[in-house]
């Protein structure tokens, strides 16, 4: 469908679209969501990088296939609002953390931000809630889920890597377990 984004100085409310128009509120949050997804990537290809560089190529495989998760995570969004005739204005994303003290650092700050986007993304359901959008309230409902099993993963691997503590065999194992994902 086209939609009259060229060159109009506002995202919404200047178009003739038949289209239920979503409150300012709810648009605005999903918008700066696509933001925190993008950042949620860059932050973990950061990660894949440092474990590639450290040759444990496992943990790198698996931080590079979670980067392109949240690369979709923040499609799903930008898609979204797209269909619901609304065009995000994309911000800037802040540069991740560079070096690591060690795995379990790593994916301990990894958990830290998964949490945070749980947050973010329970405030933005309730505000959907709150505004009475129940689109995206269904479409929030799959990040919803997704972010019980970000966490969960997240945790997971946290925990194994206490438990491996100074033992390199132990993380050599779990690297290659992490490389199989
Ligand atoms: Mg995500």
């Amino acid at each position: 469908m086209a939609r009259k984004i060229w060159c109009q100085p506002e995202r919404s409310g200047m178009s003739e679209s038949a289209q239920t128009p979503m409150k300012g509120a709810v648009r605005d949050a999903m918008g700066e969501q696509i933001k925190h997804e993008l950042y949620s990537a860059y932050l973990y290809l950061s990660m894949a990088g440092s474990f590639e560089v450290a040759n444990l190529t496992g943990f790198a495989h698996w931080m590079r296939r979670q980067s392109r998760e949240e690369l979709e995570h923040a499609m799903k969004f930008f898609d979204f609002l797209l269909d619901r005739g609304e065009h995000a204005e994309l911000q800037a994303i802040e540069a991740p953390p560079y070096a690591f003290r060690s795995p379990l650092d790593t994916f301990e700050q990894a958990l830290e931000h998964e949490k945070e986007i749980t947050g973010r993304i329970n405030a933005l359901y309730e505000l959907a809630v709150r505004e009475g959008d129940l689109p995206a309230q269904v479409m929030l409902n799959w990040f919803v889920t997704e972010q019980v099993e970000e966490e969960k993963s997240a945790t997971e691997i946290v925990e194994r890597l206490r438990m491996a503590g100074e033992d390199s065999a132990a993380l050599l194992l779990l690297d290659g377990e992490l490389g199989k994902r």
